[in-house]
């Protein structure tokens, strides 16, 4: 018997009538003798209104409390699903992510998982019956209080699940058929990826393509989890992302086998071009040019723990002695490392901070640039000709990230996927549902 985890995001299940939607293919699954386990998020756009309501009784609310009441979200589609499936005459039982043995650290908003013990999932499979479990949540190990995983935390449950039980697949249901050459919303002309690295889907996540949370990829990685990504809108095949020879179900009795990530295929230099425009960018002003300074900032900084990703420095002018550093970081994250490095201003010696969240940044991602220079030069002339201004780069091995104003990064988007051939000749791709916040 084969065992499918199913993940389905918010806009899957975003009202009545989508809940009996996903229930019905739920059961389609279970008809054809497949054991299943489906994870929820918190219906349409629940968990953005929980935050704007907490923000509205307090400015600063404690994350213990914070937690508490977003995992309510997943609690109300996790039972809503499990009534939708029992009057369809099959069993279903819903858990909390404590219930389904999500075990993790104590940091609240930002759990990381440390352990996942699927005892009652694995008991409710063998009475027959769909197990459900609410997305992006835990208990801690130590303090047992309710923790979430961060923002599109649900598709890490899910992986972890697969993992934890052995699936033969981890389907990740959302409003657009798989993982496209940009977003869909910004580029109606990208298209599908059939199947995906794990390294590229890697830098196309923590570039801002937010079809896939970053850890979830990172957890399918480590342990050999296929995941495949595809739309609970319509019976399309999605995106494959696995060891290549993976055999795995595509629907109620239907297999698939992967083909193998170094197969010759189509392997196009560019896989695809991500957006994020949930970045902001701190400049120090004045810093003394001497040996240690940037050290002393940067270990400021990841003692807050926030993700940095472009760092500049500039060169310094003889007179003054003196350098401005800049580095992007998440705008979320951008309170705390102000106030610490504002905290330190004595030890820095920097004169001035400058803040900026006008910004975004465009990532192109490929393997293919490794054998293949001149791919810089192609992006800044495209972005040249769109008359897009460029204010940071950085490059990796198969990365390379412009910042622009965040105004400009659309239309930069438009111009970085027509410029190197990634436009669809098939027409504009489909966005099912939700509203992209
Ligand atoms: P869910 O609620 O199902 O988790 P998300 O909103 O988290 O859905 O992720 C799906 C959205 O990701 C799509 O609607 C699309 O706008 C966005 N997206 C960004 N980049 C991509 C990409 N490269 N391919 C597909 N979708 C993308
Ligand atoms: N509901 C949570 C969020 O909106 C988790 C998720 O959907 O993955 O971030
Ligand atoms: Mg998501």
């Amino acid at each position: 018997m084969s065992l499918v985890v199913q993940k389905y995001g918010g806009s899957s299940v975003a009202d009545a009538p989508a809940i009996r939607r996903v229930a019905r293919r739920i059961v389609a699954y279970r008809d054809a003798g497949q054991e299943v386990v489906v994870v929820v998020s918190a219906m349409g756009d629940t968990t953005d209104e929980l935050i704007d309501l907490a923000a509205q009784v307090s400015p600063s609310p404690p994350g213990r409390e914070l937690d508490m009441l977003l995992t309510a979200g997943e609690r109300i589609s996790m039972a809503l699903l499990a009534m939708a499936i029992t009057d369809s005459g099959h069993e279903a039982r819903s858990f909390t992510g404590s219930q389904a043995g999500m075990i993790t650290d104590a940091s609240h908003g930002r759990a990381r998982i440390i352990d996942v013990t699927p005892g009652r999932i694995r008991d409710a499979l063998d009475a027959g019956a769909v197990a459900i479990v609410a997305g992006f949540q835990g208990v801690s190990q130590t303090t047992k209080d309710i923790t979430t995983l961060g923002r599109g935390g649900s598709d890490t449950t899910a992986v972890a699940l697969a993992a934890a039980l052995g699936a033969d697949v981890c389907e990740i249901y959302t409003d657009v058929d798989g993982v496209f050459t940009a977003d869909p919303r910004v580029v109606p002309l990208a298209h599908r990826i059939a199947q995906i690295s794990h390294e590229e889907m890697l830098e196309m996540a923590a570039s801002g393509a937010k079809v896939l949370h970053l850890r979830a990829v990172e957890y399918a990685r480590r342990y050999n989890v296929s995941l495949h990504v595809r739309s609970s809108f319509s019976d399309r095949l999605g995106t494959l992302i696995a060891q290549g020879g993976a055999v795995f179900p595509i629907g109620p009795g239907e297999f698939r086998t992967s083909t193998s990530e170094e197969e010759p295929m189509e392997q196009p230099l560019i896989a695809g071009v991500a957006h994020d425009s949930s970045q902001g960018k701190i400049t120090l002003i004045g810093v003394p040019d001497v040996p240690g300074k940037a050290a002393a900032v940067f270990k400021i900084v990841a003692q807050t723990d926030a993700n940095i990703d472009m760092i500049v420095q500039n060169v310094s002018t003889e007179i003054t002695g003196r350098t401005d550093i800049s580095f992007t970081l998440p705008t979320d994250d951008a309170p705390r490392v102000r106030h610490a490095i504002e905290s330190a201003r004595d030890e820095l010696g920097y004169l001035s901070l400058e803040y900026s969240d006008r910004i975004g940044k465009l990532s192109l991602i490929g393997a293919g640039m490794r054998s293949h220079p001149g791919v810089s030069a192609g992006l800044f002339a495209a972005l040249s000709d769109a008359g897009v201004n460029i204010e940071m780069i950085s490059t990796s091995e198969i990365r390379l990230s412009v910042v622009t104003e965040r105004e400009d990064l659309e239309r930069a988007v438009r111009a970085a996927h027509t410029a190197f051939g990634l436009d669809s000749a098939e027409g504009e791709a489909v966005v099912y549902g939700g509203t992209g916040r």
